[in-house]
């Protein structure tokens, strides 16, 4: 009979210079890889590999894994806060949060302050004020703008429905029904952002996949949509509540 020696599923490596907790994962796998989790850094190894040789590998990796975990942290920082004098980034500026006791529900602008007003206003019913303000946008800013833009590109036929979810993972969704959905945190962002999404989800009525042929339609229409795609990856983290 074989007795197979159990190896611990986890060890914690506590590594000089790294602040925080090493989590060493030990299973049956080829390769040393390391990923930055927001409250710990976690090393797989192979089950047979030294201790010592997990260490060589961290080191050489120090600078990435330090580089990452600061990006992580300032993420954090970065983050939307609906409390009184918390932060919002709205049309790409840091705005400062105000609740304010109102017999109504409202967003106001007012210098680099947002102004949320409700009946017995908190960090919560700020949330609910926030959104009904964003789908009020929405449904202002976008339908007219993306049916204007189908229409343009002759495919003014194939645009069934405009509607609106917030959806964790996505901007937007155009389905092979002609259905255009639109996450409206997106009305958080500047308009040239909004503008890149419209484009994004109305030439998928032309191609409804991400081809080299789809990214030439886009590029007509929104000839700075790279940029607008770059904005979106350094700042989508700041949008969402
Ligand atoms: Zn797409």
């Amino acid at each position: 009979m074989l007795f197979r020696k159990r190896h611990p599923a986890q060890e914690i490596l506590s590594i000089e210079g790294l602040p925080l907790p090493c989590q060493l994962l030990r299973s049956k796998r080829k390769s040393l890889a390391v990923h930055v989790r927001h409250d710990a850094v976690e090393v797989r190894a192979p089950l047979h590999i030294s201790t010592a040789d997990v260490l060589v590998f961290l080191d050489k990796h120090q600078r990435w894994v330090k580089r990452k975990l600061a990006e992580k942290q300032q993420r954090a920082a970065e983050s939307l806060s609906l409390k009184d004098g918390g932060q919002v980034y709205y049309k790409a500026r840091a705005l400062r949060v105000r609740l304010e006791n109102a017999s109504r529900g409202g967003v106001e602008i007012d210098g680099d302050q947002m102004i949320i007003r409700g009946p017995a206003i908190s960090a919560s019913k700020a949330e609910a004020v926030l959104k009904q303000w964003l789908l009020q946008q929405a449904r202002s800013w976008l339908p007219p703008r993306t049916r204007a833009l189908a229409e343009y590109l002759e495919v003014g036929h194939k645009l069934k429905d405009v509607v609106y979810r917030k959806t964790r993972s996505k901007w937007g969704h155009c389905t092979a029904g002609g259905r255009i959905q639109y996450n409206w945190l997106i009305m958080l962002a500047p308009d040239g952002v909004i503008d890149y999404m419209i484009s994004h989800e109305v030439c998928h009525l032309l191609h409804m996949n991400h081809s080299p042929a789809y990214w030439q339609s886009v590029a007509k229409v929104c000839p700075d949509y790279q940029r607008y795609v770059g904005w979106l990856k350094q700042h989508e983290h700041r949008l969402w509540f």
